[in-house]
């Protein structure tokens, strides 16, 4: 069984439709996917029935963004939640408003030293989508600044950079609390991807497992080694499931589907954690 539990689609900043990604899964000879997009379920109706047609199993999911109280971005994953639960549909509108004035504040600084504009961003999002820096990167290739989103974020986009705005995003204790009460299973998504940005330390890790954090996605190609011993200790400290996913962006990232994998009986103790909502099988 080859289970990928973290994976893009244009819903927010991957480069392939829903449809398009579950084919693309299927291609990569996995069983299980998870669509995890930013903020978003906006993709899982799409996602199921392309499942079903390629004969891939779906676990609908998301990427929430968080923000801790000095500024650390955070992302947790949830799994299989109630998609219309009022509290969680309520924040993460909330950051989808916050994530699109904020690039379009980014823009506008850009804007004094690169000949870009809202109406050049728009164009790589799609109807709907949670904005973010990726499709403010695509637009900075199409005018010829960088070759590729990664270039883009070595020093245009990164927190350092004086374009930098940051947004509102509840903090990763509270998406899971909110994550629990809509019945999904809450994981932390990259948790020492330290290349990234800063890293939480263990005070934020103990206020997310006590709001009721269930895994640590361990496996994953932006959590350094030395990062993914601690995070097995956590988990066996704390029973906390571990999980291995790629991060698939499509075209936008280096990350390939299947590059890091979840144990099936991972995977069967977040189906029976779950109460939110049902995979698609
Ligand atoms: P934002 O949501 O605006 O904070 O932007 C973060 C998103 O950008 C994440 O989903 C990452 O996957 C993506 N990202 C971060 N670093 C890179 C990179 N080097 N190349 C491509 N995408 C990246
Ligand atoms: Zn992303
Ligand atoms: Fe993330
Ligand atoms: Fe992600």
């Amino acid at each position: 069984m080859r289970i990928d539990l973290h994976t893009h689609s244009t819903v927010s900043d991957g480069t392939e439709s829903p449809a398009v990604l579950i084919k693309a899964a299927r291609d990569a000879a996995l069983d299980v996917i998870a669509l995890t997009d930013h903020d978003s379920t906006a993709g899982w109706a799409d996602a199921a029935e392309a499942a079903r047609k390629h004969g891939v199993a779906l676990i609908p999911g998301m990427e929430v963004s968080c923000r801790t109280d000095t500024g650390i971005s955070v992302h947790v994953l949830s799994y299989l939640h109630d998609p219309s639960h009022p509290g969680l549909v309520a924040q993460i509108q909330r950051s989808r408003d916050a994530r699109l004035s904020r690039a379009e504040r980014m823009v506008e600084r850009l804007g004094a030293d690169y000949p870009i504009t809202w109406a050049d961003v728009q164009e790589h999002i799609a109807e709907g989508a949670t904005v973010g820096r990726p499709h403010i990167a695509d637009s900075l290739v199409t005018l010829g600044i960088v070759a590729n989103r990664s270039e883009a974020f070595t020093h245009i986009l990164t927190a350092a950079s004086p374009y930098w705005v940051g947004h509102y995003a509840p903090h990763p204790a509270q998406a899971v609390e909110l994550i629990r009460a809509a019945g999904g299973v809450a994981v932390f998504a990259h948790p020492v991807a330290s290349a990234r940005g800063r890293i939480v330390g263990d005070d934020v890790i103990g206020q997310m497992i006590d709001a009721g954090l269930q895994g640590l996605e361990v496996d994953h190609r932006d959590n350094p080694e030395p990062g993914r011993q601690e995070l097995r200790r956590i988990a066996a400290r704390h029973g906390l499931l571990m999980t291995g996913s790629s991060d698939y962006h499509g075209e936008g990232k280096p990350n390939r589907l299947g590059e890091n994998l979840t144990d099936p009986s991972v995977l069967d103790q977040i189906e029976a954690l779950a109460s939110g909502t049902l995979s698609v099988r």
